[in-house]
């Protein structure tokens, strides 16, 4: 269960539009248009929701599909997944570990050494620069 509920009313008011319906919606930003895709800045990724840590910048790669992906989340307990049936798909949901907000997809299509790609809207998603 995540550490962080809050009401719908709470999120609406902290998130933007658009981090809200990413995150509490379960929402997807329309490729190629996200803050990240295409930042390769060396710090680290926490939820947009919450605060905490998720990914690393170590972990990000250029997978051309339009989202920022990365190969790993940035700990075992970062993350959790859910199997997703919606939209005529089954998909493998990624949601922070910390406020259960949805952050995307992993596929199994990533690169060595994972084999992973992590899928992730840039709305969900706030770097903290080095
Ligand atoms: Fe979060």
């Amino acid at each position: 269960m995540p550490k962080i509920e809050k009401s719908e009313q709470e999120w609406r008011e902290e998130l933007t539009p658009e981090q809200f319906h990413v995150l509490r919606q379960k929402g997807t930003e329309r490729p190629f248009t996200g803050e990240y895709d295409h930042v390769f800045e060396p710090g680290t990724y926490v939820c947009a929701g919450c605060g905490a840590e998720l990914f690393a910048s170590d972990a990000k790669y250029d997978s051309g599909c339009g989202w920022p992906a990365f190969s790993a989340p940035a700990g075992e307990d970062a993350v959790d997944e859910e199997t997703d049936a919606s939209h005529g798909m089954v998909r493998t949901e990624v949601l922070c570990a910390s406020c259960g907000g949805h952050l995307g997809h992993v596929f199994p299509d990533g690169p060595h050494p994972t084999g992973l790609r992590y899928c992730i809207n840039s709305a969900a998603l706030k770097l903290e620069e080095e």
